[in-house]
């Protein structure tokens, strides 16, 4: 046992969490999410702003051969849905292949102010959009990435979301983030949607399950503010 050093402040930490910010998920990419290449400057600007504790980022990181990817599915074709272990699923193109250039970290960002990196989507049989757990597994589970135990051992109580795509991996990821007790705030204006007609849609279950929706590209104002909780998630 140690004591902590005599007057230094024990607050709660903010962490930014920066999802699958990939040249996949940029125009020209596989997966191609509109105006993706427009939140690399704001979202790099954040990351270096100082303005948070820690800073985490995702990592889309798929085998060949992925049971996403709708070439793994007989006559099927990217944007279907189909059922995989007893959800629905959309099977989407190949992309974030490991190894390939596609699935590297978008080499305009500041990844050297990164404290960790979360891989996910690297079991074959398992899609994964959110930072903390996969989709669901055959056994009907969703495993866990580590990330939740990850913020609370480095203090973390609140977490800040930007990147892509709004409308799946961003918005799993925050509500996951939720459903494991942290405060979580939603940096709209630093995601960009796979589909913009789900917008109000993303926002109602953004709401429904306590997560704060902040407009603006700039560092959020009143950091640690936002609301606890919500309903179970998804
Ligand atoms: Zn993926």
């Amino acid at each position: 046992m140690h004591a902590e050093p005599a007057g230094r402040p024990q607050r709660p930490a903010t962490a930014l969490l920066v999802v699958d910010m990939q040249p996949d998920f940029m125009p020209g990419g596989a997966l191609a999410v509109a105006e993706g290449d427009r939140l690399v400057a704001p979202i790099g600007r954040l990351m270096t702003s100082g303005a948070y504790d820690l800073c985490v980022a995702t990592q889309d990181w798929h085998p060949p051969g992925h049971v996403s990817f709708a070439s793994s599915h007989a006559g099927r074709r990217p944007l279907e849905s189909t059922q995989l272990h007893g959800h629905p699923q959309t099977l989407w193109p190949d992309h974030c292949v490991q190894g390939t250039p596609g699935a590297e970290l978008h080499g305009d960002l500041p990844w050297s102010v990164v404290a960790a990196i979360i891989r996910k989507g690297a079991d074959p049989a398992i899609d994964s959009y959110s930072g903390f757990r996969n989709n669901w597994s055959p056994d009907g589970d969703r495993p866990p990435t580590g990330l939740a135990g990850y913020l609370r051992e480095r203090g973390v109580e609140e977490v800040h979301v930007c990147g892509l795509a709004r409308d799946f991996c961003c918005l799993w990821t925050a509500g996951d983030a939720a459903e494991a007790g942290f405060r979580v705030r939603f940096l709209w204006d630093l995601t960009r949607p796979v589909d913009p007609a789900g917008d109000a849609q993303v926002r109602e279950r953004l709401a429904r399950h306590g997560v704060g929706i902040v407009a603006g590209e700039g560092v959020p104002p009143g950091l640690g503010t936002a609301r606890r909780g919500g309903a179970p998630w998804p």
